[in-house]
């Protein structure tokens, strides 16, 4: 806690207003208006980004009682000051470092080890795992999910607690040079640990040693005592030991130096053993790991030399390694029945667990009743009476109006919810599901949060809709990353217009658009009124262009408030005429439209020489006419051979927007490059643009593949596994043959069906199972198909084989079967299910 009068010394920050309580203190900080739980004692920081401006929530706030702001200086606040007269107000050249200056001076008060962990991959499953691993041992406060940037990091280091807490855990992340050193500030670590050097978001650095050298700025302050890492990445060996970094390391490569040798033992199923020996020391002991696969035998190593360097008793270690389980530390987003709609957030709960899944709750434009299904809450350090004040307190914020309390302590503290809140309350989990009826969740948004103990993937179960094994899994965290990609290319006030026609490129138009208008995307567009329509009815209310609106259509679009482009003169006419009919009842305010001007593309749109007639229709019916923007698409935006094609369109679409201007007598948007094309020609941004592919983690340009994350993984699994003795035959039409030896094929749960082309039949695709490459043999099936993996030891019936996204890229698959990324996406069938996943 800090004095309110403290922080004009502390910040650097000159004092607009001082509070009305002259003794207010900060207890929580705040930068989300719409995640005010408790308004005392709140220290709201206005940030502001490219697309955001938290100056603009301070009216809201103040009105939801928060009373503490840090603005920043020469910004003209709504209202004036007089509009916020008990408010302490402070003004610094920038919130953001105030922000993480106030973080660092909390930080200094705590007195105990601090751990920070970076790295490209891993850096969240190996913090979590270190807090399950260490927990008997120690109080931890860690970073809630992957609270790792440049605003997360103060955020979870200000939940520290030096009264309660004996540890903490951190995970820091950057994307450009310059960041790690703030963040150290911040975190102050006296231990550290790298996780790996991976290619990932090479985007913002010159060079991977940059790179490494940068992430290595984490551990280079006053008291840092020791960074543990894996000695089997030369490039971070070589710069542990030029910087003189204080190292504890760890090898599996024999007659590599390092204070740890893991030795890989034979594998038993599904499981690893190791033999590992100490340099210092000496002795050998042996460890088994609950699973196999890589990644996770990386992190539970990284977890295993910090146990060890604890001095922790092996049979100790055994015990706690054998509980850890591959999590997945990520609220999921998923259809439920009955039109149901569930947040499964089933890993921890603790309280900021919680208030960051009631707030990807409160984000949800979805209409329909919200239910909090609700387990005791873990690790809070106050009392039963204390705690459920504090989770009462944020549950309006989400607009949660029903509770299902489950477990023995929040049954005991009833008594705190407010009255109005409908309350169920059950002793256990199979207290619930014993009288669960999932109808009783019709139409609503369900946020489905316990600690794992409970587990509540039984209540998830229950209330999903029915699934087959394959999914569709989409990283709305990735989506957003590409956004962001793109938006830095624009120039200060172009407008982004975001396609998500054709069920968002595959991806599910519902949550696509709806973290667009999060990230306060300026327009969508669709390609039919029913798309337009359907986003509407799920509380979505960004303008929506739409592409090709059927001329019956008009009166809904105009009921929905979705805006036409208009292509045609027939069409022009039966606007115009759809406008007097509506217009003859009462009088209406005037839709938008959008012009459409073919420039080469020769697909829809007015030509040049339909300028003259186009004008004088738009000159005479002026009034009965908003026109919102004039448009041209690009026939070849991303190939170069074409750019003088190119320039010629984007020359004429110049001419025609200033006649089409001129005729109005204003000025409309002008938009004219997708994704490729905003890349490839920055000159022609003009007022907006608008966003494909790119978005969806493909880059069309060919130019920054890198710097893009794919969103988009469909994965199956193997129902089977058979071997096929030389000379037999596999599916219909005997198409695969077993011609020299024996071969072991998997049967998948995917086909044609599914979405699954069937060009990648006979040995044209593949799919990826523990990380190898199998080739199809065989014709792809309506809901099956085979591949090989003789040469798969390990696969079993149950594996997940991955059909595309990481590892598997979707230029390389389409390029296969003569087709581009697009028709990959988009042919994914809606029988798949979509899981959306957030870290
Ligand atoms: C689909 C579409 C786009 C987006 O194209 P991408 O190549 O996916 O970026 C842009 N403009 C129009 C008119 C479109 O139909």
């Amino acid at each position: 806690m800090f004095a309110f009068s403290t922080l004009p010394a502390l910040l650097a920050g000159h004092l607009l207003q001082a509070p009305a309580d002259p003794a207010a203190e900060v207890r929580h900080l705040l930068l989300d208006s719409r995640r005010v739980g408790l308004p005392a004692g709140a220290l709201f920081f206005a940030l502001r980004g490219p697309s955001h401006d938290g100056h603009r929530y301070l009216p809201a706030l103040y009105a939801q009682g928060v009373r503490l702001f840090v603005v920043e200086e020469g910004k003209d606040l709504p209202g004036g000051l007089a509009a916020y007269p008990e408010a302490g107000i402070l003004a610094v050249a920038s919130p953001l470092a105030a922000l993480q200056a106030l973080a660092a001076a909390h930080r200094a008060r705590f007195g105990g080890p601090v751990l920070a962990i970076t790295g490209s991959n891993g850096k969240t499953i190996v913090k979590e795992w270190l807090a399950q691993l260490l927990s008997p041992d120690e109080d931890i406060c860690r970073s809630p999910r992957s609270y790792n940037s440049q605003v997360g990091v103060p955020l979870s280091v200000w939940e520290l607690n030096p009264a309660r807490h004996t540890l903490g855990i951190f995970e820091a992340g950057i994307s450009e040079v310059g960041e790690m050193a703030r963040l150290a500030g911040i975190i102050q670590p006296t231990e550290g640990l790298f996780t790996t050097l991976g290619t990932a978001h090479d985007a913002g650095f010159a060079s991977h040693e940059q790179k490494l050298l940068e992430k290595l700025k984490l551990f280079q302050g006053p008291g840092f005592q020791r960074l543990f890492y894996c000695a089997d990445q030369p490039l971070v060996q070589a710069a542990v030991s030029r910087l003189g970094l204080p190292g504890f390391s760890w090898t599996r490569q024999a007659g590599q130096t390092a204070d740890l040798f893991f030795d890989a033992q034979p594998v038993t199923d599904g499981r690893t053993r190791w033999l590992t020996h100490a340099a210092v020391g000496g002795g050998e002991t042996e460890f088994t790991l609950p699973f196999a696969d890589e990644p996770s035998v990386e992190n539970a190593l990284h977890c295993l030399a910090v146990l060890l360097h604890r001095g922790l008793e092996p049979v100790e270690i055994q015990r706690r390694l054998a509980r850890l389980h591959p999590v997945a530390m990520r609220l999921e987003m998923k259809q439920g029945r009955h039109d149901s709609y569930l947040l499964d957030d089933t890993y921890n709960n603790d309280l900021a667990g919680l208030s960051l899944a009631l707030s990807a709750l409160a984000r949800q434009p979805r209409p329909g009743r919200r239910t909090l299904i609700l387990s005791d809450v873990l690790e809070s350090g106050l009392t039963g009476e204390e705690l459920y004040a504090q989770v009462a307190a944020l549950l309006p914020a989400a607009g949660v109006t029903r509770l299902i309390g489950i477990g023995e302590a929040i049954g005991q503290q009833q008594r705190v919810f407010p009255e109005g809140l409908a309350a169920e309350y059950f002793q256990s989990t199979e207290a619930f599901l014993a009288q669960l009826d999932p109808a009783a969740f019709a139409r609503e948004v369900v946020l489905v949060k316990g600690a794992r103990r409970f587990g509540f993937e039984r209540i998830v179960a229950a209330l999903q809709a029915q699934q087959h094994g394959t999914v569709l899994e989409v990283n709305l965290d990735a989506l957003s990353h590409n956004l962001q990609h793109y938006r830095r290319q624009l120039q200060p006030g172009t407008k982004l217009m975001v396609m998500v026609k054709a069920f968002a490129y595959g991806a599910g138009s519902y949550e696509v658009a709806s973290l667009l208008e999060f990230q306060r995307a300026d327009y969508l567009a669709v390609a039919y009124a029913d798309e337009g329509i359907a986003l509407r009815e799920a509380g979505i209310s960004l303008p929506i262009m739409v592409m090709n609106p059927a001329p019956d259509s008009f009166a809904a679009l105009r009921q929905y408030r979705l805006e036409p482009e208009i292509y045609s003169f027939e069409m022009l006419n039966e606007y115009l005429a759809a406008f007097d009919a509506a217009a003859s009842e009462g009088p209406l305010p005037v839709p938008k439209i959008h012009l459409k001007l073919d420039t080469g593309m020769r697909r829809l749109g007015f030509d040049e020489a339909d300028l003259p007639a186009l004008t004088a229709r738009l000159r005479e019916h002026a009034a009965h006419l908003s026109v919102a923007s004039a448009m041209t698409h690009l026939a070849a935006a991303d190939e170069a051979v074409h750019d003088d094609f190119t320039q010629q369109q984007l020359a004429a679409f110049r001419r025609m927007a200033a006649a089409v201007e001129e005729a109005l007598g204003y000025a409309v948007l002008k938009h004219a490059l997708n994704s490729a094309g905003i890349l490839r020609f920055p000159e022609a941004h003009f007022d907006m643009v608008r966003l494909g592919i790119g978005l969806y983690g493909v880059d069309a340009s060919g130019r920054d593949t890198d710097a893009l994350r794919s969103v988009s993984q469909l994965r199956t699994t193997i129902s089977q596994i058979k071997t096929l003795p030389a000379g037999h035959t596999v599916g219909y039409g005997r198409r695969g043959t077993a011609a020299d030896a024996d071969r072991r094929i998997a049967t998948l749960a995917i086909g044609y069906a599914d979405g699954y082309d069937r060009r990648f039949g006979n040995g044209a695709g593949m799919v990826l199972i523990r990380g190898q490459r199998a080739p199809l043999v065989g014709s792809v099936c309506m809901d099956m198909c085979m591949v090989d993996v003789t040469h798969i030891a390990e696969a079993r019936a149950g594996d997940v084989a991955l059909v595309f996204g990481e590892g598997l890229p979707l230029p390389e698959l389409a390029g296969r079967i003569s087709t581009i990324p697009y028709e990959l996406l988009t042919n994914v069938s809606e029988r798949v299910k979509r899981v959306f996943v957030s870290e």
